[in-house]
């Protein structure tokens, strides 16, 4: 076997990512991109050479991704909902158990055709995914940041999916209209939480992550805004965090939500907490 054979070369950087959770995943994934095969490309054909150009462009991902960057900035895409998305360092990464906000969304959305806000919506991946399930529905996204909605209407167009993209804060992007349903993944975490300033995350944009010193501000301010644009019996729904889903009830209770619960994701955590519109 050569040093340049497709074995040796994934064995190799397996071993300088150490500091991954998925070394081998992220090593065939970024040599994947760069030759443009599938990743079962790797099992049948283990003894296949790389050209030296693909080694070297697989070598300066490598050197990066050591480095901490993210394999979904490295590669420019990221899967969600079994939709393929475009994303860059202006967006959070979508993550798997964001899925299961779009899930308890679909569940409680009207049959009839209907109105959808995403606040915040970052990379388009739950306005997006939603959009894609119900074709019949008006689907609002809105974002604070000019180039995550850059990102956001790239995707939209990829798809080939209509969503209203719209700049601005919160409830501030939506206008004089009513939404039988609210959804957000809002920045949730603690200012001061030492996660910020390890592995992954440190490369994404702040304004996604971090709300305040307790990390509830951006959904307080949801919560404050949303009763005004929602139609009676609308649906408010977020994504928090994996200690936040007493808080997130309490103040949806506070202003009158009703029905309100928190569901729990893959790992066990109550991710996402909602309520209706009395
Ligand atoms: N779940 C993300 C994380 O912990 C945070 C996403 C968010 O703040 N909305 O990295």
């Amino acid at each position: 076997m050569n040093d340049g054979c497709i074995a040796a070369v994934l064995r190799a950087a397996q071993v300088r990512l150490v500091n991954s959770d998925s070394p081998r995943a992220d090593a065939e994934i970024l040599l994947a991109h760069v030759i443009g095969k599938p990743r079962s490309y790797f099992m049948a054909w283990p003894e296949a050479a790389l050209s030296a150009f693909e080694v070297a462009a697989f070598e300066a991902l490598l050197v990066r991704r050591v480095a901490g960057e993210p394999v979904a900035y490295l590669i420019g895409s990221r899967g969600f909902y079994g939709l393929d998305l475009a994303v860059s360092p202006a967006v959070l990464i979508p993550r798997p158990e964001t899925e299961l906000l779009v899930e308890a969304a679909l569940e409680r959305l009207p049959i009839k055709p209907c109105r959808i806000a995403d606040l915040g919506t970052g990379s388009g991946a739950i306005a997006l995914a939603l959009a894609s399930e119900r074709p019949d529905a008006q689907v609002v996204a809105v974002d604070a940041s000019p180039e995550a909605l850059v990102v956001a209407q790239e995707n939209a167009r990829n798809l080939n999916l209509a969503v209203d993209f719209r700049l601005g804060d919160w409830c501030s992007g939506l206008a004089n209209e009513r939404f039988e349903m609210i959804v957000s993944n809002p920045p949730y975490i603690r200012a001061d939480d030492a996660h910020l300033a390890q592995g992954d995350v440190r490369f994404e944009p702040t304004m996604a992550l971090a709300s305040g010193a307790d990390g509830l501000d951006a959904i307080r301010a949801i919560i404050a805004c949303a009763p005004q644009y929602l139609s009676p019996g609308g649906w408010l729904l977020f994504e928090h965090g994996y200690d936040q889903a007493e808080a997130v009830a309490a103040l949806l209770c506070a202003v009158g939500f009703v029905a309100v619960e928190s569901l729990i994701d893959l790992q066990g955590h109550a991710r996402v907490t909602l309520g209706q519109l009395s």
